[in-house]
């Protein structure tokens, strides 16, 4: 290269990444700032990049492309991209990158972990001994429910929704069933799941655990009707997108017991506002969407988003591409 290609990095990303692309003669201006870009401050600094190094918390609409129709690739620090305008991307001939595989487990993790914590209340538990609650040994209060030999409906068997199935079929044996757009043959044989309707899965699930990407049709599937269906003894787990599921009838179906309980590492809005009910409710249990939050695995998605533009500019191939219609 003779002028260096100009990156900007819209946060302060792990290093692992950022420090790549210096190596490989990249010029890489990251906002560094402790708060988020406004959409103007986006829109001015991206104008005098090649690229951009960016996260779910950036508006990439159909607006801010037409502003900055030059950017050659947009490589998205994340494995979904529903702040992307992808369409419109593609018809800019903008490739988008993404970071998947990388992150299933930590995310599968997170999912898991909010099964238990919902199912023994250990959130709530946890406050209840900073209020001063506990006085001593109570053999009938705040009792949870077991997992064991449970069954398990996931809603969007891909990359993270397997591991999920994994962690709960060799911890509890869970049996498994999940609905998608088309069957996933190799999760069928290697976890024994089984391909239900979508109503079949609301019906059936013990625990129905969210694991699609956000698109209008999965925009608010789980509203007041899906609650309905539901077992009044199940627990709905969300680590997709808040947006996948209506917070207000969420709200109602376990206030009114339709579930029994509920983990969110995602939610509608982002960020949840410190007093939303659903956080002083008994069986609910809320992360600040943390699911891919470990140190390899923030390390590695940020090696990956920068082979992502390295791989653009240095081979003309971008290892992990969302538009391929855009090259
Ligand atoms: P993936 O491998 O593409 O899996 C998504 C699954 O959803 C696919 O099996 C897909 O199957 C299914 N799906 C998509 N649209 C559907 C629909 N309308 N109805 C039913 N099933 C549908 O993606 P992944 O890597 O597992 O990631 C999934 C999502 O997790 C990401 O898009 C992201 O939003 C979220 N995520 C969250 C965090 C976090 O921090 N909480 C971290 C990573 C990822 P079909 O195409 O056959 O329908």
């Amino acid at each position: 290269m003779t002028t260096p290609k100009k990156i900007l990095a819209t946060r302060i990303f792990p290093e692992a990444g950022i420090q790549l692309l210096k190596d490989e003669g990249f010029s890489v201006t990251v906002w560094d700032k402790n708060r988020l870009m406004t959409q103007q401050e986006l829109v001015e600094n991206a104008e005098n990049h090649n690229a951009l190094f960016c996260t779910l918390t950036d508006k990439i609409d159909k607006e801010f492309l037409e502003q900055c129709n030059h950017l050659e690739i947009i490589s998205q620090f994340g494995v979904g991209f529903d702040n992307i305008d992808i369409d419109e991307a593609t018809r800019l001939e903008i490739p988008v990158g993404n970071t998947p595989d990388v992150l299933s487990e930590a995310t599968a993790d997170i999912a898991f972990g909010l099964m238990i914590a919902t199912s023994r209340k250990m959130f709530y538990l946890h406050k209840s001994i900073e209020r001063g609650e506990w006085k001593y040994f109570t053999p009938n209060a705040h009792l949870g429910i077991e997992l064991k030999n449970k069954t398990l409906g996931i809603f969007g068997l891909g990359r993270i929704g397997l591991e999920m199935g994994r962690r709960c079929k060799g911890a509890y044996n869970m049996n498994i069933i999940y609905h998608n757009r088309t069957r996933n043959l190799l999760a069928e044989e290697e976890l024994g799941a089984r391909f239900v309707s979508f109503d079949e899965l609301l019906a059936q699930s013990d625990v129905l655990s969210a694991h699609c990407a956000l698109t209008d049709e999965t925009k608010g599937i789980f509203n007041k009707e899906a609650f309905e269906l539901m077992k009044p003894t199940s627990i709905f787990i969300n680590t997709a997108r808040g947006a996948v599921h209506n917070e207000a009838d969420l709200i109602d179906a376990l206030q009114s017991q339709r579930i029994w309980g509920t983990g969110l590492d995602v939610t509608n809005p982002e960020p949840m506002h410190p007093d939303n009910p659903l956080l002083s409710m008994e069986n609910v249990s809320v992360l600040p969407h943390i699911g891919s939050g470990n140190e390899e695995t923030r390390a590695k998605m940020s090696l990956l988003a920068a082979q992502n533009i390295i791989g653009f500019y240095k081979h003309n191939r971008v290892p992990h591409l969302v538009n391929p219609r855009a090259i």
